[in-house]
């Protein structure tokens, strides 16, 4: 355990002790009151993908745009969206899960083949139960993700997508032994959850802006073309589409 959370950890057992020590005096609604905004205070964190309370999130690059892909890869959609981006000349980020790399391995090695990045997006995508994971889970989810990818690729990957964009208190702490930046995102259509291209194309558009990270899912029904129409929405700015966010 490192420092920042052990300091982190003793901080909110300090507070929860002190809560529950008001109640148990007879200070009921100070006690309650105390216990409620530390317990706030942690589903913030853990709950909203930009918040930065238990360490750096990166929602934007520094020029253009940034178009990240998670969910994959896919046998029927990966293949496509390659295409896709070769014919719009885009490089792009896949955040891949590690379950689904194992059994398709070429498909990574073609994606990176390609030229685009590929990052961590944990092993098998636990999206109702991430944000309240222990330190042993929460682990094994990356690690065991982030040591496939490098056994297919040669190397390490460097990025990290966490699934729904939910963290807890022990993401950061194994990101940084693990040497992943989390990167979150700054528009988004809800593709993952809309069957209708359009409209996730309108709130993407709504939400462009300088510097976006744009997020983007594999494996829908929609993919390839919601991938497309983000490509040609994009080559509608003048700002160029960059293949890294660093
Ligand atoms: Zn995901």
């Amino acid at each position: 355990m490192n420092i920042a959370l052990a300091g982190r950890t003793v901080l909110v057992l300090v507070v929860f002790s002190h809560s529950i020590f008001l109640m148990a005096q007879g200070h009921l609604f100070a006690g309650l009151v105390e216990n409620l905004l530390l317990m706030s205070f942690l589903l913030y964190g853990t709950l909203n993908p930009g918040s930065r309370l238990f360490g750096p999130v990166q929602r934007k690059v520094d020029e253009g745009f940034w178009l990240t892909i998670d969910d994959g890869p896919d046998p029927g959609d990966t293949p496509v969206i390659l295409d896709l981006l070769d014919q719009y000349e885009t490089k792009a980020a896949f955040f891949l899960i590690g379950e689904k790399a194992a059994k398709y391995p070429d498909l990574v090695r073609e994606i990176r083949k390609r030229g685009h990045q590929i990052g961590n997006h944990t092993w098998s995508h636990p999206q109702t139960s991430f944000w309240a994971a222990g330190p042993i889970r929460t682990s094994r989810e990356i690690k065991k993700c982030q040591d496939l990818l490098t056994e297919i690729l040669g190397e390490a990957p460097t990025l990290f997508r966490a699934p729904v964009g939910h963290r807890n208190f022990f993401v950061h702490p194994i990101l940084r032994v693990l040497n992943l930046r989390l990167i979150g995102w700054s528009a988004r259509g809800f593709d993952a959850v809309s069957t209708d291209s359009q409209e996730v194309l309108e709130k993407i558009n709504g939400s462009l802006g300088e510097g976006s990270i744009v997020l983007a899912h594999e494996a829908t029904a929609i993919a390839p073309e919601v991938i497309e129409g983000i490509l040609k929405l994009l080559q509608t700015y003048d700002e160029p589409v960059v293949g890294t966010g660093s």
